[in-house]
């Protein structure tokens, strides 16, 4: 079978253009004992993704330059010589960025068909965002009726769900996105204050109006700027949610530190960061919790998709401009 992929040309410096990406061919190689060929259907773009295009020591290895990058697909078995598959079956993997490839089994997992949901669901609110919002949100942030939760990058994968099971959990949920239409979609959601931070002039100001008695938990997405806001609404014993800082994800000289960082000690603030794999063996409970709240409409979500490997950069580097509504994907 052949196989279009992207590559990583060079590492970007600053934000990625389409130059540190190429577009290359393949024939994929004959079948080992226990390997199984999959066409992928689906493909993920996530801004972790870019920490990995640097050269340096993280919690995954660097992208090598002139390999596929590599990240969540979801696909289909044309070829099997593993007895644990069969062609037609669904997976997922982390070969991603390529229309098919060649693993061995144990590289592979089988997704149920049945459901109702589509596959693609695997990659955002039934897969590795969703995960991350609830696990960030239940087990590190653990609302409580009642309490003020404020989430930035609230129109994205993550943001969207955890704002969502703030709500569903209870507490009044405060979230910032980059545009009015991000921001009406949020309030569809139930979400009880959504601010345009590109368009509200003072961001302090606007979530301080709309959390006049302080935040009790902040999920940050994004880091910078919001950081600080949040610190300074923060109530006492506050605790933050430290997901990821997109807003640095392209700097090219280290970021400054909150201004305001001082007041962690007299709020007692608690600022905690985490990967989601930490949290891997809650996966189930994970699943039937979303599983229900899709089935009940608690639980919406949305997408945003770009056609064809071709177009794989376009849909990575649309992240750090918000080009997407929800979970950014590729269609193959
Ligand atoms: P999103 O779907 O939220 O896409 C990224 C969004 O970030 C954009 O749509 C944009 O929305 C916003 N954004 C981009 N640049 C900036 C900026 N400079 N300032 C403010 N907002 C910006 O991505 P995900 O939901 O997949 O990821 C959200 C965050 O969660 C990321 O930081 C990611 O790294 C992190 N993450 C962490 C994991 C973990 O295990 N800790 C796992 C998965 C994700 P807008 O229009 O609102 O600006």
């Amino acid at each position: 079978m052949q196989s279009r992929e992207i590559r990583l040309k060079s590492r970007p410096v600053g934000v990625p253009s389409h130059e540190h990406f190429e577009l290359a061919e393949t024939t994929l190689g004959a079948l080992a004992e226990g390997d199984v060929m999959v066409r992928n259907h689906w493909m993920s773009v996530d801004p972790y993704m870019r920490g990995r295009m640097y050269d340096r020591a993280s919690y995954v290895p660097p992208f090598a330059i002139g390999e596929p990058l590599q990240g969540g697909a979801v696909g289909e078995v044309v070829e099997s010589r593993s007895p644990d598959f069969a062609p037609g079956d669904l997976v997922s993997s982390m070969f991603g960025w390529r229309e098919g490839f060649v693993a061995p089994a144990g590289a592979l997992e089988k997704l149920p068909r049945a459901g109702g949901v589509p596959e693609q669901a695997f990659l955002g609110v039934l897969g590795m965002p969703g995960f991350t919002a609830w696990a960030g949100l239940l087990e590190i942030g653990k609302p409580q009726p009642g309490e003020t939760v404020f989430v930035s990058g609230a129109a994205g994968a993550v943001g969207s769900i955890v704002a969502q099971i703030a709500r569903i959990k209870g507490c009044t949920v405060v979230a910032s996105a980059g545009s009015d239409e991000k921001c009406d979609w949020l309030r569809s959601l139930g979400v009880h204050h959504a601010i345009n931070y590109k368009s509200c002039g003072d961001l302090n100001a606007a979530v301080k109006a709309a959390a006049p008695k302080g935040i009790n938990i902040y999920f940050d997405n994004v880091g910078g700027e919001h950081l600080e806001v949040a610190i300074e609404n923060a109530r006492p014993f506050a605790r933050f949610v430290e997901c990821g800082m997109i807003a640095d994800y392209n700097a090219t000289a280290p970021a400054p530190g909150p201004r305001n960082i001082m007041q962690v000690v007299g709020k007692s603030l608690m600022i905690r960061g985490f990967i989601q794999f930490e949290f891997a063996a809650l996966r189930p409970q994970f699943l039937s919790d979303m599983m229900g709240w899709i089935a009940s409409g608690d639980i919406k979500w949305q997408e945003t998709v770009e056609e064809g490997i071709a177009r794989a950069p376009d849909a990575f580097i649309g992240l750090f401009s918000g080009a997407n509504t929800g979970k950014m994907l590729v269609r193959l």
